[in-house]
């Protein structure tokens, strides 16, 4: 079959086997990418219209006990200053996002053993008193059973946890002999079984990734289900074992995000400051390729800089106020709309509806 029509059968059936993945991840060109995002994007707008859903992101703290190779933030960068917000910060980052309009608000932080699931559960339990209408999203790595369904009942609705390659081998190359890919798996399990909406993804251009694994990838994908899907480009981060390897490109990023959209039709999509760190206009790229979310970042400016996941990454040296009126005038550049709205998948809206009639 020729690629062109792989396309069609992926936005029909919505998967396609394993060797047609690798065949249009193999092969890609521009004619194949115009044709994929132009699909991607009339299936967003199918289920979402033009609307595009904002997260407000508290980079809580940049403390980890993990060491993953491609991170900025692992344990074993000494050159990274090392901060924590109070619960007084963190509480004021969503007073303000909740003024600018936001109304889901991702906790995202390093694996800081001083955040206890105690103290975790407090967080959340304010943040829903003070904000009812908001979705509380957690974003804070591999936990037990227990921790995420005490997280669960504490209001956490979502939860974002990139699998970051469903090919345990290449997990490994990843990471430490400490972490292990099924274990990574498992918890996205969990959560989904917790009743989580959950996210999971990958970096596009790790090293040593091959279109194979790419193809696992979405295979991962299509069973898990995911209600949210995050993947941007690898970026090399000074102070990692990868520091030198290349970052991975923008049109394969671009590609994947379409493909992913045709996958899980009503997935939230976000277009990620990785992807706008790569090309100066590559949430805009994003959104045009089927992406429907962008995530920008509420955190104090005088800690925005030392959360340094890869190099180069932008909107560091801006107010959230500013981040809000900039990525308003981009969403509208490329024709849509920026929505003051949680943003739930509707899958998940249909869900609780059902739910209410019996
Ligand atoms: N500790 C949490 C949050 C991790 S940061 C957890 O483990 O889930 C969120 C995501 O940033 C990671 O899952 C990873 O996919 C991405 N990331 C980390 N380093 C990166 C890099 N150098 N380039 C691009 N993305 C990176």
């Amino acid at each position: 079959m020729n690629r062109k029509n792989l396309l069609d059968q992926l936005a029909k059936d919505h998967t396609l086997p394993f060797d047609g993945f690798v065949e249009l991840l193999a092969h890609p060109d521009e004619g194949l990418q115009a044709h994929a995002a132009s699909l991607a994007v009339e299936t967003t707008q199918q289920y979402y219209g033009n609307k595009v859903f904002s997260r407000g992101l508290i980079e809580f703290t940049n403390i980890c006990q993990n060491n993953c190779y491609y991170c900025g933030i692992r344990a074993g960068n000494e050159n990274v200053q090392r901060y924590r917000l109070t619960d007084e910060q963190i509480l004021q980052c969503a007073a303000t996002g909740y003024q600018l309009g936001f109304r889901t608000f991702v906790l995202q932080g390093g694996e800081d053993p001083y955040y206890t699931d105690d103290k975790i559960c407090r967080l959340v339990q304010q943040l829903k008193h003070n904000h009812p209408d908001c979705a509380i999203t957690l974003s804070i790595g591999e936990k037990s059973r227990e921790s995420y369904e005490r997280f669960r009942q504490a209001g956490a609705e979502r939860y974002l946890l990139r699998h970051e390659t469903a090919t345990p081998a290449h997990y490994h190359r990843l990471h430490p002999p400490s972490l292990s890919a099924e274990n990574r798996y498992a918890c996205l399990h969990t959560l989904k079984e917790l009743g989580f909406q959950t996210g999971a993804g990958f970096m596009v251009g790790s090293p040593g990734q091959t279109p194979e694994d790419l193809a696992r990838d979405l295979l991962f994908l299509h069973k898990l289900q995911p209600e949210m899907v995050g993947i941007g480009p690898f970026i090399p981060a000074a102070g990692t074992p990868f520091a030198q390897e290349p970052a991975g490109t923008l049109n394969e990023t671009l590609f994947l995000l379409s493909l992913i959209r045709l996958l899980l039709p009503d997935v939230l999509l976000p277009a990620t400051t990785a992807l706008g760190t790569i090309d100066p206009r590559g949430r805009e790229k994003g959104i045009l390729a089927g992406a429907n979310v962008v995530m920008p970042n509420l955190s104090p400016k005088s800690v925005r800089k030392k959360y340094q996941l890869y190099d180069n990454k932008i909107c560091t040296g801006e107010e959230a106020a500013e981040c809000i009126v900039c990525l308003t005038k981009r969403i509208e550049s490329v024709g849509r709309e920026l929505a003051v709205d949680r943003g739930d998948n509707v899958r998940y809206v249909k869900m609780k509806e059902d739910h209410y009639c019996v």
